[in-house]
């Protein structure tokens, strides 16, 4: 893995997300290197230069507290990378970038596969609106090894929605769910989120971007989405409202 240091002009970006005015990202590339992602075609970078190369924004933080006296509002973090990927062990962007955002306790979202987010509970919890997510594919191991290779093992992202339960709003994101190797464990999944206690649930299915380029195994499965899209949406409303649980269905 290569990591590139660089300075930005600014740090918040206007966002069209629901319930989001900015996006904070503090890394460019991410090496989790999830199969199905589609930010590089987003972003409109080499798929090989994502996933083999870091960005870190180093004067993030400093940019940030320039910015934050005069805008305000709700803030999602990793919102086109993940905030916790490895390179934050090393670099604490994203927790520097949160020691910035308290001294306004500004309203934050942080989405991600790892378990690193745990190390900022103590800053996370001061938070008046926190709300902590993970993602979830799938339950079993082995698949998840496989489409997200360097992400965080599923037992561990749980225990990022157990541990802080009392602390912020607990949230999942379950996508993109793929036939099978989601469909096959949504109602434990969600059994198991209501048991965490989760405040709510996203779901959402794969998105195709042009000149995708996808491994043979997942290609295969998804052959099957376009039949299935009501289907799924269904089950995952059914399952919702069968475990009490508050739900939004992105597609
Ligand atoms: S964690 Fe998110 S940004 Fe990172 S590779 Fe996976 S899907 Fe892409």
């Amino acid at each position: 893995m290569k990591y590139c240091e660089i300075f930005v002009k600014s740090a918040l970006v206007r966002s069209k997300l629901e319930y989001t005015d900015f996006a904070l990202n503090p890394y460019r590339g991410c090496e989790h290197q999830c199969v199905y992602c589609y930010s590089p075609y987003v972003m409109h970078l080499p798929l090989e230069e994502w996933k083999n190369k870091v960005y870190i924004k180093v004067n993030l933080p400093t940019v940030l507290n320039q910015e934050i006296r005069r805008k305000s509002g709700f803030i999602s973090i990793g919102t086109v990378t993940d905030a916790y990927q490895p390179a934050e062990k090393k670099y604490e962007i994203t927790r520097k970038s949160l020691e910035v955002l308290l001294k306004k306790n500004m309203p934050i979202s942080i989405l991600t596969k790892s378990n690193l987010i745990l190390r900022d509970m103590d800053l996370i919890k001061k938070f008046q609106e926190a709300h902590i997510g993970v993602t979830i594919t799938t339950l079993d191991e082995e698949l998840r090894r496989k489409m997200e290779p360097n992400a965080a093992p599923i037992d561990a992202r749980f225990s990022v929605l157990d541990n802080f339960k009392s602390k912020a709003i607990t949230y999942a994101f379950i996508g993109p769910i793929i036939p099978q190797y989601t469909t096959d464990y949504l109602e434990d999944i969600i059994r198991k989120l209501a048991k965490l206690k989760v405040k709510y649930v996203i779901f959402d299915r794969f998105r195709w971007k042009k000149d995708m380029q996808l491994p043979r195994y997942l290609e295969s499965k998804l052959d099957k989405i376009e039949i299935s899209q009501m289907d799924i949406k269904v089950r995952a409303a059914y399952l919702s409202r069968k475990y009490g649980l508050r739900y939004s269905i992105l597609w």
